[in-house]
């Protein structure tokens, strides 16, 4: 699955969120098996309206979200790339996210000690990727002495590593992320490999006041202008909100989210941000047993979204049935959408579309 790992200076409201993530998790349980996984890493349910539409319409008994990992990464904190105390430890954990949802303290609290004793997050976000990127040019030095032997001997793997490696180093140099490095598509698989941590795409988390949930405040919108700038994405949250809503019933929690002016819970859209910045899309499996839905990357073709099901479905893949989610919604169901000519046979060449309804038949 796919994992999103929480960062952010101390107490700007990251263990906040992350129990607001996984009591939420818990709370869906029933249908929702393996929530926790370890004290600090949860998955959640993405949320998709779409979903229980489906079921409702063919009548599932079972409906099963597709699911996100977070990852709580604590330890960051001025000097965590010199590998002091949790630092080290710290950075693995980041080498093996997806992405970064980076909280940023946009609340005034004088009784919630600021570590540099003001509150600036478009600072705090640069006090951070500063951490990351001289943990980065440390680990290319190293990398770059662990592969001279093999480059002097030509091989052809670790002259490509050194020219990437010394390209995010040059960029690095130049005090600026190695995300920015023009990569070409031969050099992309390579590119990733190297899992250097200020690649990952970055979701700002604002983490404001109660009553700016719903607009944002001065500092949410300065964190705005800096993630449009980067190509990053943001959202604004109150920790202490989703804390409240995480405790109480659907049903409160609904009327206590309108009091707000809020239209769902920020969570939400935090797991949707996080899905949109990794170019994620959903399918769905619909049938009498269970509704389900599945996580692709834009762009995946039939045989290796059957992949994600089981490993045998890609190797004996033969072809995709699919049904648009609007045809299966409109018409009333795969039957009736059968019976309107709208559902095609795809074979392997197909790249799936976000909603598709799929079935895989498979050798
Ligand atoms: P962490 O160190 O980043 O994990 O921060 P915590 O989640 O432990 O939060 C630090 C403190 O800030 C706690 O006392 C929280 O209750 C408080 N806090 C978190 N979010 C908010 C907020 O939006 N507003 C205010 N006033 N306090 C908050």
């Amino acid at each position: 699955g796919f994992r999103m790992g929480i960062v952010g200076l101390p107490n700007v409201g990251k263990s906040t969120l992350f129990n607001a993530l996984t009591r939420t998790a818990a709370a869906q349980a029933a249908n929702f098996p393996f929530c926790t996984i370890e004290p600090n890493v949860g998955e959640v349910a993405v949320p998709d309206a779409r979903l229980a539409r489906l079921a409702e319409i063919a009548k599932s008994a079972q409906v099963i979200p597709t699911r996100m990992t977070f990852v709580d990464i604590a330890g960051l904190v001025k000097g965590a790339s010199k590998g002091e105390g949790l630092g080290n430890q710290f950075l693995a954990n980041i080498r093996e996210v997806d992405a970064i949802a980076h909280v940023l303290r946009c609340f005034e609290d004088d009784d919630v000690t600021h570590v540099e004793n003001r509150v600036d997050p478009v600072a705090d976000a640069e006090t951070i990727e500063t951490e990351l990127m001289l943990a980065d040019l440390e680990s290319i030095e190293r990398r770059l002495q662990n592969i001279v032997r093999k480059v002097r001997g030509g091989d052809k793997e670790a002259v490509q590593q050194e020219r990437l490696l010394k390209e995010a180093q040059a960029m690095l140099e130049a005090g600026k992320p190695a995300r920015l490095v023009e990569v070409d598509a031969e050099d992309m698989k390579a590119w990733r490999m190297l899992q250097l941590l200020t690649t990952k795409p970055v979701l700002y988390v604002c983490n404001v006041e109660e009553e700016n949930a719903a607009e944002g405040n001065a500092q949410s919108a300065r964190v705005a202008e800096m993630a449009a700038a980067e190509g990053n994405a943001h959202v604004v949250i109150s920790a202490k909100i989703e804390e409240e809503i995480s405790q109480l019933e659907a049903e409160e929690a609904e009327m206590f989210l309108s009091e707000m002016g809020l239209e769902e819970p920020g969570l939400d859209r935090l797991i949707k941000a996080g899905y949109g910045l990794l170019h994620l899309q959903t399918y769905f499996t619909v049938g009498p047993k269970e509704a389900r839905a599945w996580t692709i990357p834009e762009g995946t073709l039939a045989p290796q979204a059957a992949g994600v099901i089981h490993g045998d479905f890609e190797k004996g893949f033969i072809r995709a049935e699919t049904i648009a989610y609007d045809d299966f919604v409109e018409l009333g169901g795969e039957q009736a959408a059968k019976e309107a000519g709208k559902m095609r046979a795809e074979g392997k060449a197909y790249t799936v579309k976000d909603g598709d309804v799929l079935h895989f038949l498979h050798s």
